[in-house]
């Protein structure tokens, strides 16, 4: 088959690298993607997918950037498949932030179940890839060693955790989340909870031996997979909320940025109305599960420091999380009123960012915050299951194209 990518398991960490994946990835797009897009045939093989995720993950490039790249040489209808995978990820994002009690339960589940799980000796053999069964262990291992795991494999992953080891999906999840390099709030738990029966209720998604040797090519058939997937059971879902509507920044007052992992790409949400002081990137190991992650963005923001400083004739400067002192005190000295910063989602650097809202307040300080108009645009529409969103996708999708 004739996938754009030979060796791909190594994401460099640069927008620069995401553009040329991007590039190449283009041409497939359609039939290719359409027709091939569930095979994986081993990490060191020709893809069909785009293996862009890490990018979209930290915003290094945008869903939009993605989406009209494709549709600049596809029609809408032969890239469906793929537009709509990559709106997958802007419905599950618009899902969790209408519904932010899913994620805290979630967390709360996770931190009760690791110590009762502490000696299970089957989550170790899990957890090691030692369980004995073909193709499950050999996706730990590719997890552990590259950050990356196909779509299907993840699925096949998730199903043989839940419905064949019996181990809880949050400490799936969790695996996941420690290791993935676009480790995810929304798009992992949410597609943890899908395979178990929790998000389309009563639906759930069975590994077999069959589909895993069809679309590995073979590699991997594993025998003793669970022959019945018994949905799980949990709370009924909360009612979701309405976004919330943000204040917009005062082009009077003086400004500055307060950058982080969630979103990268400043130049693509800030337009010329926004002047800004001084640029901060805070960076943190709190902000992430796992060290691969962590290193993932911290060379991204080495590399995107002197763009950000050309584009916004600012200084840049790196902080850690526990720093804020650091820019309040910096901002109080040159009459600055305003930090401003992108929309950061449900997740480790949103709580942190809720923390220090009091603290910039006290200060006479105001936060306001930028969220794209992707995001306001579609995820309002994540109040149901993926199938009416998806109705709404191409109207939606005309707003981002220009004309
Ligand atoms: C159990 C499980 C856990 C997952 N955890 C994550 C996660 O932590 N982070 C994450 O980004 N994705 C997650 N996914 C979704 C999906 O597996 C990955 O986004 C995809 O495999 C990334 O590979 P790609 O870039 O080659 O995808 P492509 O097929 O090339 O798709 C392009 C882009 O669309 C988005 N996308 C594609 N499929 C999905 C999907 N099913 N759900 C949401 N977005 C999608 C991704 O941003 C992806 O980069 C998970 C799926 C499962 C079943």
């Amino acid at each position: 088959m004739n996938g754009p990518f030979s060796s791909l398991m190594t994401f460099p960490p640069t927008r620069h690298s995401a553009l040329e994946r991007l590039a190449q990835f283009v041409p497939h797009a359609g039939a290719d993607y359409a027709a091939h897009r569930n095979s994986d045939f081993g990490p060191d093989r020709p893809s069909s997918v785009s293996r862009l995720s890490p990018y979209l993950r930290y915003r290094l490039i945008t869903e939009m950037e993605v989406v009209n790249a494709v549709r600049d040489q596809h029609s809408f209808n032969d890239a469906e498949k793929f537009i709509q995978e990559v709106l997958w990820r802007t419905y599950w994002k618009g899902w969790l932030e209408l519904r932010p009690e899913i994620w805290r339960r979630y967390e709360k589940e996770v931190e009760r179940l690791t110590p009762l799980y502490a000696n299970d000796k089957m989550l170790a053999a899990a957890l090691s890839g030692r369980t004995g069964i073909d193709g499950f262990d050999d996706w730990v291992h590719e997890l552990l060693g590259t950050g990356y795991l196909h779509n299907h494999a993840r699925m096949w992953f998730a199903s043989i955790w839940i419905f064949t080891l019996k181990l809880p999906w949050a400490l799936g999840a969790d695996f996941f989340l420690r290791h993935l390099l676009d480790a995810d709030p929304a798009s992992n738990t949410l597609s943890w909870r899908w395979v178990g029966g929790l998000q389309t209720q009563g639906k759930t998604y069975l590994a077999t031996k069959e589909n895993i040797a069809r679309f590995t090519g073979g590699r991997f058939a594993p025998e003793g997979l669970a022959a019945f997937a018994e949905p799980l059971v949990d709370l009924p879902f909360p009612e979701p909320a309405t976004l919330v509507s943000l204040k917009p920044h005062d082009p009077t007052s003086g400004s500055v940025l307060l950058l982080h992992p969630e979103d990268l790409h400043p130049e693509s949400l800030f337009d010329h109305s926004f002047r800004f002081e001084t640029l901060y990137v805070v960076n943190d190991p709190s902000f992430f599960w796992g060290q691969r992650a962590f290193d993932f963005v911290s060379s991204a923001i080495d590399d995107l420091i002197p763009y950000s400083e050309e584009r916004f004739q600012a200084p840049v400067k790196l902080i850690n999380a526990p720093d804020i002192g650091q820019i309040i005190n910096e901002a109080n000295a040159k009459t600055i009123k305003q930090i401003i910063t992108p929309y950061a989602p449900q997740g480790l650097v949103a709580s942190w960012i809720q923390a220090q809202r009091h603290k910039i307040e006290n200060a006479g300080l105001s936060l306001v915050i930028k969220r794209r108009d992707w995001d306001g645009a579609f995820w309002p529409h994540a109040t149901k299951g993926f199938f009416p969103f998806k109705e709404k996708i191409p109207k939606l999708l005309n707003r981002f194209r220009a004309p």
